[in-house]
């Protein structure tokens, strides 16, 4: 199925405000790390549906698509088509086998290839003016000659004919004077005619006045009222203009013979007018005609010569040369999808007005694309505005609409296909006459109005009733049916996923943890947390209902996010390689010795533990080979129940004292397991062995180093 939205390793933080005094001091700026570097794509058509806890960067993602958040890094790609996601395909497969042999370049030799690099691009671009530009400057001419020899020709036949516009327009006051004379006679005077005009439209607006308070159950008799006095004064006025007046028929065939002449004298003019311009358009495209031939034969000598320079530039070019100028191709075609990109583009002055300028068009074409369902019905409308004005607000923004009969037969079919019918009994009521369900269906309303493509419905869902809950599920999935939308569904509800997602997204604290097809994520759960959360989803079954995993601890602060796995306080399968902090072991063992003080007559030995560099701890005892094996054997048999213990890879003596050296925390990349499977978690790591031993560093030992 083909991709809608593509998100590439974007990241959005917050700064955390500190205060006057800090900034001054250059105290560091923190960051709560909403997203923290989330990838993944929306095909067109489906329910892909964000799935986690709240604060885990389900609404900020939503958000960030819409640009109500700044990103801050990574790519959001919208409606890329299909022939350059073909080549941005190819581009990545073939920079994967390219790119490490740039790297292995000596640095003499990237700046040779840069610049050769350069060089390309200026021959390329020559050859893009020669074809877009130059060599078919002589053409537009020619062509703009020829259409307007084209138009004259007509123009002249038009003329002989007595049909042609220009003569129509030049005698069309006194044709309008004669159509007057001919249908009200001496009554037509100017004056006369527009209190007629103004009669009539203001019969027209007591009708209107008078239907709508009938449609609305209002008091009819003042537009009654008024509608009758127009009606007498029209019947009035109509009746004093009479066409059979003796005075009228002279004034009629004096006018018509003023016409005539009138006619025939700007005809001719015309006639001599046009017929000297096509004698000169013809002398004009003749030698165009010779240009071109002339220019058409250089254009090409000069192509040849180009596409020469650029083969040898390619031949002698190197390894890195094709790397380099990939690079700069997908640089270049994902930039022009890129929302990220849109704003992050050029610097300088002149650039900021030029990127304000491309943002400002391009997020009005993108809002028209892509639109919002919010979570709130009752904080998303305006108490003051009424729901044709709340409906009518985003087609008047993207200027969808160019008049208010217009708005008004969108907004009505919008509110229909909403299920609020009659629409005309919604139109002018204001959301504090509306129930829970009704409101949201406004707000449905609001974001289908400009006929999107993609919907972020935000928890959608979430405030209202049971009952009319379902309700809603079956509109929004009816909707995406009958008008082809996709949506993002934010949801912390994992049961309600279940029902309407074609796939989920499982966050935790700013990244995706687990992804893929909705029903093999949900009956086959691989990440401990989509365990946890599956397991708490309410069930009639009451097996279930005793396999609950409760979470320990709370979440951890985005912005001292835990190092290696983020979910590792609180994993229940947590391992050795998840990630524990020295500070982290340092408590556990802490507690371990002092439980085992009484049982364990080593943990009496047991000294002061301090940090021996990043990774390491050190231990005082006074029987050093004793405690050596008492630690072994208690991690040994503590590893799985205590997971920081299993961070312990090597216990061995040093100086006198114990020295513990502690895996280097990995975060698990999110890697596919299955077809449509994405987890990110150690324990679907095939190489998890490799990658505890990778992440490992020897044991520092400090004392010894200093000696
Ligand atoms: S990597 Fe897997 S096992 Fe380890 S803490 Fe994270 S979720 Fe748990």
């Amino acid at each position: 199925m083909e991709r809608l939205l593509t998100i590439r390793d974007l990241k959005v933080w917050f700064p955390v405000r500190s205060g006057f005094l800090s900034g001054l001091m250059g105290k560091e700026t923190k960051y709560v790390r909403a997203l923290d570097g989330i990838s993944l794509a929306v095909r067109r058509g489906e329910v892909f549906c964000l799935v986690g806890e709240s604060g885990c960067g389900k609404t900020t993602t939503g958000k960030a698509i819409l640009r109500l958040n700044e990103p801050t890094d990574g790519q959001i790609l919208f409606d890329v088509p299909e022939h350059d996601w073909k080549r941005l395909e190819y581009i990545h497969e073939r920079l994967r086998e390219l790119w490490p042999r740039v790297r292995s370049l000596s640095p003499v030799d990237q700046v040779e290839a840069e610049a050769r690099v350069r060089e390309l691009a200026k021959l390329k671009k020559k050859i893009d003016a020669l074809r877009g530009g130059r060599a078919t400057l002589v053409e537009r001419r020619l062509e703009r000659a020829t259409r307007s020899i084209e138009i004259l020709e007509d123009r002249m036949e038009g003329l002989a004919a007595g049909k042609d516009a220009t003569i129509k327009r030049l005698v069309s006051r006194l044709r309008r004077d004669i159509d007057l004379l001919r249908e009200f006679g001496p009554a037509f005077r100017p004056r006369t005619q527009k209190r007629l005009h103004r009669l009539e439209r203001e019969h027209k607006e007591a009708r209107y006045r008078l239907h709508r308070a009938e449609v609305t159950g209002m008091r009819t008799g003042k537009w009654a009222r008024r509608a009758r006095r127009f009606e007498a004064r029209l019947e009035g006025l109509r009746g004093r203009m009479s066409p059979n007046d003796p005075e009228a028929r002279a004034l009629l065939s004096q006018l018509e013979a003023e016409l005539e002449a009138r006619r025939r004298r700007f005809t001719d003019l015309e006639l001599s007018h046009v017929r000297g311009e096509l004698e000169g358009l013809r002398a004009t495209r003749e030698a165009l005609e010779a240009q071109r031939k002339a220019r058409v034969e250089a254009t090409q000598e000069e192509f040849r010569s180009l596409e020469r320079a650029i083969a040898d530039l390619r031949s002698a070019g190197g390894v890195g040369l094709e790397a380099l100028e990939l690079h700069g191709q997908e640089k270049e075609i994902s930039g022009r999808y890129d929302l990220v990109a849109w704003w992050h583009a050029s610097g300088g002055l002149r650039g900021w007005v030029k990127r304000f300028r491309l943002y400002r068009d391009r997020m009005r074409k993108l809002r028209k694309k892509v639109q919002i369902i919010y979570q709130d019905p009752y904080e998303s409308l305006n108490p003051k505005m009424s729901i044709f004005d709340i409906v009518a607000e985003p087609l008047i923004a993207n200027k969808v609409v160019s008049t208010m009969s217009e708005a008004e037969a969108v907004i009505k079919r919008a509110l229909e296909d909403v299920g609020l019918r009659p629409a005309e009994e919604y139109m002018l009521r204001f959301p504090h006459e509306l129930s829970g369900g009704q409101r949201q269906r406004v707000g449905i309303a609001t974001a289908l109005v400009v006929d999107p493509d993609f919907i972020v419905a935000d928890e959608p869902v979430s405030m209202l009733d049971a009952s009319v809950r379902t309700e809603i599920l079956a509109l929004l999935l009816d909707l995406k049916k009958r008008r082809n939308l996709t949506y993002l569904f934010i949801t912390h509800d994992l049961g309600l996923a279940w029902i309407i997602a074609d796939r989920i997204a499982v966050m935790y604290l700013g990244k995706i943890v687990e992804m893929g097809d909705g029903p093999e994520i949900i009956q086959n759960p691989r990440h401990p947390y989509t365990k946890a959360l599956i397991s708490v989803v309410p069930s009639p079954n009451t097996d279930v209902q005793k396999n609950k995993i409760i979470l320990r601890g709370e979440r951890p602060n985005p912005v001292d996010i835990p190092a290696g796995c983020r979910f590792h306080p609180r994993c229940p399968l947590a391992v050795g390689v998840c990630g524990w902090s020295s500070d982290e072991v340092r408590d556990e063992l802490t507690k371990l010795f002092a439980e085992d003080r009484g049982s364990q007559p080593m943990a009496e030995t047991m000294g002061e533990i301090t940090e021996d560099g990043p990774f390491a701890l050190r231990l005082s005892s006074s029987d050093v080979p004793g405690a050596k094996a008492y630690l072994r054997g208690r991690i040994e048999a503590l590893a799985s129940a205590r997971p920081a213990l299993a961070s312990i890879r090597k216990v061995r003596a040093n100086g006198g004292q114990i020295l513990l050296g502690l895996h280097v925390p990995a975060e698990p990349a999110l890697r596919r397991i299955r077809e449509d499977v994405w987890v990110a978690c150690h324990l679907v790591d095939p190489e998890l062995a490799a990658v505890s031993e990778a992440a490992a560093e020897p044991i520092v030992d400090s004392a010894a180093a200093a000696k």
